[in-house]
């Protein structure tokens, strides 16, 4: 008898997660696991504002996919999904190939928000991937080394557009990296300007009021000029337009308002709702009992009225009972129903500074970094137990990309 074949699509934190959790829970012989990503390796989603900025070695967060799971158990496929045909259960590749499906997963992730600002898709830079937000840090660099030549101050000034969770973190690290960056480069540090963009009346507007203030006041310490109440209306080049005819010159302008699904699973032919999947409390596509789909590509209702917000957090919890369910499935045992429990939400202004909140308990300050650490350093050590945690930090080896 053949085994049935799971695909997982996507190896961000709902799909690795997922397979690594189907290795343990598969007994030997009982299915195959392929799972695919466009790249061979996994990156650390939230800690991309390092990246873009180089306050961190690329090893750090870009973790080799085949280190991460058993080759006996789980075939990996380096390859982008181009679509799927759900009526004839297979998978797509760019480039030609097919790949046949029994039980999907599909967790391809999140794309970038524009909302049509025009000139946001093609001159904003985005913390979407691991490449993007190497892009990033190559711009900046670049834009450095040419300020040596035409003396533009426009190549000085680093626009931030978002002031939310992404945003007040990519601020803080270019205020604590590019000092650094500034020395290497040869320029004075005092020249450049880090300008944050917000259309709300503060940053984190969706914070307690003492987290507003702290988040306000450290930003303000490290010198980023708060621009709230401002809506962009366009990015060019070389400036960016907001409402009330205010233009800011500026090179630079990383683009944080907003995420939306990966815009690929339209592609599927699957129901859709505010470009999600819908998905049931078993995280099964709705009325599809084979295909499954966690993570920022999918949508969970948490009840009539509201879902689940497109964090790590959120696919880092649906992966394990997605993964139990699939082989539930399989063995013709009942399937558990998800149920979300929100631990809490941090975010780090460089490297000595946070704020959050767990639970009612706000964090702020070193203990926040801190615990900031803590969040990061559990998800590699579920992920790859502490012998990941030692080899992303203190490996010395090639760069993936
Ligand atoms: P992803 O992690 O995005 O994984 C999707 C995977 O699919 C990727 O590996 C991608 O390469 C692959 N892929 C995409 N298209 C294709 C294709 N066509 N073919 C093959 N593979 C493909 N959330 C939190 O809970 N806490 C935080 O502190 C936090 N901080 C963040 C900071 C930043 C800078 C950003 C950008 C996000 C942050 N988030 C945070 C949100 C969080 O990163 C996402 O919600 C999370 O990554 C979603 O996981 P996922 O598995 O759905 O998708």
């Amino acid at each position: 008898m053949t085994k049935p074949k799971i695909v997982i699509l996507g190896a961000g934190y709902g799909g690795i997660i997922t397979s690594k959790r189907l290795e343990k829970l598969l007994k030997d012989g009982e299915a195959d696991i392929t799972l695919i990503n466009k790249h061979d390796y996994h990156y650390i989603t939230t800690q991309l504002h390092k990246i873009g900025v180089g306050t961190a070695a690329d090893r750090q967060f870009a973790i080799s996919i085949p280190d991460l799971v058993d080759s006996n158990k789980t075939r990996f496929i380096k390859g982008a999904v181009s679509t799927v045909d759900i009526q004839n259960q297979l998978v797509h590749l760019d480039g030609g190939d097919t790949i046949e499906y029994d039980y999907l997963v599909t967790a391809l992730g999140f794309e970038v928000e524009t909302f049509g600002i025009p000139g946001i898709k093609e001159n904003a830079l985005a913390i979407r991937s691991f490449r993007s937000s190497k892009a990033i840090y190559h711009h900046i660099t670049k834009q450095l080394n040419l300020y040596k030549e035409d003396q533009d101050p426009s190549r000085l000034t680093f626009v931030v557009a978002g002031g939310g969770f992404t945003g007040i973190e990519m601020l803080g690290e270019l205020a604590e990296g590019l000092p650094n960056l500034c020395r290497q480069h040869n320029i004075p540090f005092e020249k450049v300007k880090i300008i944050a963009v917000e259309a709300a009346q503060s940053v984190i507007p969706f914070f307690p009021k003492q987290s507003i203030k702290y988040a306000t006041e450290t930003l303000e310490k490290f010198n980023v000029e708060l621009m709230t109440s401002k809506k962009i209306l366009e990015c060019t080049p070389e400036k960016l337009l907001l409402e009330s005819d205010l233009e800011i010159p500026a090179r630079t302008i990383i683009w944080s308002c907003g995420v939306k699904a990966n815009s690929i699973v339209e592609k599927f032919g699957l129901p859709l709702e505010k470009g999600k999947i819908p998905v049931d409390s078993y995280l099964r596509v709705k009325n599809i009992t084979n295909v499954f789909s966690v993570g920022d590509c999918s949508l969970f209702m948490k009840d009539e009225k509201s879902y689940l917000p497109p964090t790590a957090q959120v696919a880092l919890q649906q992966a394990p009972v997605c993964a139990q369910n699939i082989v539930s499935t399989l063995r013709g045992n009942e399937l558990k129903v998800f149920e979300y429990h929100h631990k809490g939400s941090v975010a780090s202004i460089g490297n000595f500074a946070a704020v959050g909140l767990v639970g009612r308990f706000r964090l702020s300050g070193l203990f926040g970094a801190f615990m900031k650490q803590v969040i990061e350093a559990r998800y590699l050590f579920n992920l790859g137990g502490p012998a990941l945690i030692l080899k992303q930090h203190f490996r010395i080896d090639r760069d993936p990309v």
